[in-house]
Parts: C-alpha cells; sequence; structure tokens
C-alpha cells in the first residue's frame, strides 16, 4: 500500500490516521481504500483477478492445423462465431501466442516441430487439444505414423471431443479454458 495516507504501525495498518482492527487482512485494507476513493473516479480491484481478466480476454492462439479439425477452427475464426470478440485473435508467431489449439492428427513426424512451437511460446500458455486425434490419435489410433494423443508432447489444458468438433465446441472449449485461467492463480501459473 503507498500514499501518505497510508501506513502501519506494528501490526495493524493504519488508514487515513484510522486504525483497523486488529490483525487486519488485505479485504480490509482494501475495504478501507475503496471508501475513501469510491466516486472519484477510481476502480479497486485484486491484482488477481485484474491480471486473469485481462488474460481471459485476449487469448491469442497460434494459427496452424494439423487436419480436417483446422477447417471447423478456422469456422470459429469467422464473422458467424467471431472469436475475436472474446479477444480471441489469431497470431502467426507462437512467440506472440498464449494459447495452441492442436486441431488434428498429429503425426510422429509433426511432433518435434509442435513441442519446438510450444517451447517458443511465453508462460503462462495454455494447450486446447481439439478433436478425437488430437485427444488420442481418433481414428489412426493404431497407426504406425500417429502420436496417440497431443498430450504425450505437450501438457493438455482442455479437451474438446468430437470428429471434427463443431466450431460451436471449440468455442465452449476456449470458453472452459478462460474458467480454468480464473480459477489458476497468476503466480501458480507462473
Ligand atoms: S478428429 Fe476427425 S476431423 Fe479431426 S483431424 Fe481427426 S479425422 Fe479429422
Amino acid at each position: 500500500m503507498s500514499g501518505a495516507a497510508a501506513g502501519t504501525t506494528g501490526t495493524d495498518v493504519v488508514w487515513n490516521g484510522r486504525e483497523l482492527p486488529p490483525g487486519p487482512d488485505q479485504d480490509a485494507v482494501m475495504k478501507a481504500i475503496t471508501g475513501e476513493i469510491s466516486g472519484k473516479g477510481f476502480i479497486v480491484g485484486n491484482l488477481d483477478n485484474i491480471v486473469n481478466w485481462a488474460r481471459t480476454g485476449s487469448l491469442w492462439p497460434m494459427t496452424f492445423g494439423l487436419a480436417c479439425c483446422a477447417v471447423e477452427m478456422i469456422h470459429a475464426y469467422m464473422p458467424r462465431y467471431d472469436l475475436d470478440r472474446m479477444g480471441v485473435i489469431p497470431r502467426a508467431s507462437p512467440r506472440q501466442s498464449d494459447v495452441m489449439i492442436v486441431a488434428g492428427t498429429l503425426t510422429n513426424k509433426m511432433a518435434p516441430a509442435l513441442r519446438k512451437l510450444y517451447d517458443q511460446m511465453s508462460e503462462p500458455r495454455w494447450v486446447i487439444s481439439m478433436g478425437s486425434c488430437a485427444n488420442g490419435g481418433g481414428y489412426y489410433h493404431y497407426s504406425y505414423s500417429v502420436v496417440r494423443g497431443c498430450d504425450r508432447i505437450v501438457p493438455v489444458d482442455v479437451y474438446v471431443p468430437g470428429c471434427p468438433p463443431t466450431a460451436e465446441a471449440l468455442v465452449y472449449g476456449i470458453m472452459q479454458l478462460q474458467k480454468k485461467i480464473r480459477r489458476t492463480g497468476t503466480i501458480l501459473r507462473g
């Protein structure tokens, strides 16, 4: 807490010369500050909540598709579902992205490249596995050339079922990820 009006004496927190009850916690301090500045054009919030609000409102997925599921992913970006309105804007570089949507069949040959792209994304980063192939190999589960689930290569946060999942299902998966981000502490996730 900063400002001339705020300070501490021993374990008590003093705000504007007024001593808060013994053993005050952050909530009590916030309440006092809110009372002081309400109606003066300020908004007071918990930093963790504000950071999570910003993160959930600007999820930028990396643009790439591995197979047929990608077509439904592209559909979700188009005007009918318009993911832009939720702040979900595809980026062409992993360095600008915080979400990877694994949309399609992941082959053994592609797996090292997928991992490399994931490693190039900055923290905190999340992964959505879209469709049966990405979730567990799908139709090609017994193929010699297909990875039986992208979670063998990257940690997955949300699985979207279907072959292919509809665009609505992907939008729902993104909403589930937003919920998860809000639930998970900022510091915990790095
Ligand atoms: S889950 Fe179905 S639609 Fe998606 S990539 Fe696999 S085969 Fe294609």
